[in-house]
């Protein structure tokens, strides 16, 4: 997440616990079932602050997993996670990770990642959560109003720092509900796992060997909850599927090196030129996909889905101040979620090479690259996709030249 995303609050951050607390829940007899959520809830009630100082404590360590200069913040911050799971009365296994490779060549140890369980009980189901405890980078250069690892509250009751949302705030609100559950001494109705890491941000490198390395421990889990989410509303909501992405590279190159405008300006071939007019091609300024037959696989909007979209809570105005946007591409609630959710998007998102400084510079760079992606939608096939970028790339090349 950008370091201006807005990030949690107190209130979010207690609606999510008690939507873990609903998860976790059974339903057992009527009466049962109201006194244990009227026990549950007078728990939280009485531990709130005790609740928020976990927080605090957790968002104050900065575990950055882009930067190796705070390898050994985010290690901690992993071992802070296990010992938490250990007091649950968990059995944690940390999995080493082997080592990482840096820019200019630097390798350090990749934080180890967390395989946890609680309960094995083959009357109940097994549900598994994942989280992760690294965070983006956070400078107050960034454009944060107070410090991103000293969390504050502010504006009623919200409470902002780094990870707060993304994704501390959530892996302490299942520690949380499960440690109400423990100290009230009450059953807890399911078996938990846990699969913890912490280089989501940097791309969860090793993730995929992790899981199919260890097949055993998820043979028995019935249920995956991710709660890495923003929130749309104060509402809870469960997200069941996201937009998939393609990334493109495109490379314009005109001649072996670099040359001047003064004297080379009108006669030749410019990398950045071609490149320009090749990404405009892509979309247009109201978002519209430009390639041939991109929409073609999209799923269509039935009648039955695009009535659903109708009671969905969702605030434009909210949305718009929380993401300090000017305006959006759509003016209604429907428009501006079947975009965010539904369709496919073509998003430009820079170029390599060229000159990008301040002040004036008259090169005609020889090589440059852009950079652009697709968010893919039901029923979109990324072989498909790619083929119909191809295609659109040699029929523009053959307009150009
Ligand atoms: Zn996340």
């Amino acid at each position: 997440m950008p370091g201006k995303m807005v990030e949690p609050t107190l209130l979010h951050y207690s609606v999510h616990m008690i939507l873990i607390l609903q998860l976790i829940m059974l339903p057992v007899n009527a009466d049962a079932s109201e006194k244990l959520v009227e026990d549950l809830f007078h728990y939280i009630d009485e531990h709130q602050d005790d609740f928020v100082q976990s927080l605090k404590d957790w968002l104050a360590v900065p575990s950055d997993s882009s930067d190796p200069r705070f390898r050994e913040e985010l290690i901690r911050m992993v071992h802070m996670t296990a010992e938490r799971i250990r007091t649950l009365g968990g059995t944690v296994q940390l999995i080493d990770m082997g080592f990482e490779t840096f820019h200019g060549g630097q390798t350090i140890q990749f934080p180890p990642a967390i395989l946890a369980e609680l309960g094995n009980d083959t009357d109940k189901a097994t549900v598994c959560f994942y989280g992760h405890v690294d965070v983006q980078p956070a400078k107050k250069e960034d454009g944060w109003k107070t410090d991103p690892y000293t969390m504050t509250e502010m504006n009623e009751g919200n409470l902002y720092g780094r990870g707060a949302t993304d994704n501390k705030g959530p892996v302490l609100a299942w520690i949380h509900a499960i440690e109400t559950y423990i100290n009230l001494k009450k059953d807890i109705p399911v078996n938990l796992k846990f699969i913890i890491e912490g280089v989501e941000e940097t791309g969860s490198p090793g993730l995929e060997e992790l899981l199919k390395g260890h097949k055993e421990f998820f043979s028995d889990v019935d249920y995956i909850v991710i709660s890495d989410n923003v929130w749309l509303s104060r509402k809870p909501a469960l997200t069941y599927g996201t937009r998939g992405n393609a990334y493109f590279f495109v490379e314009v190159e005109s001649g072996e090196k670099d040359l001047h405008s003064g004297t080379f300006g009108g006669i030749v071939h410019e990398s950045m030129r071609d490149l320009v007019y090749l990404l405009a091609s892509l979309v247009d300024t109201s978002g519209h996909i430009l390639i041939p037959g991109i929409y073609d696989d999209v799923a269509p909007l039935t009648e039955e889905e695009s009535k659903l979209y109708e009671s969905i809570e969702f605030d434009m105005e909210e949305h718009k101040n929380n993401t300090e946007v000017n305006t959006f591409l759509y003016n209604t609630k429907e428009e501006i979620l079947q975009h965010m959710w539904r369709y496919p998007s073509l998003s430009i998102h820079g170029i390599e090479g060229g000159f990008a400084g301040i002040g004036t510079k008259t090169v005609i760079p020889s090589k440059v690259i852009g950079k652009f992606s697709i968010r893919q939608v039901p029923n979109m096939q990324i072989p498909v996709v790619e083929k119909l970028v191809r295609q659109k790339y040699i029929f523009t090349y053959r307009l150009m030249h």
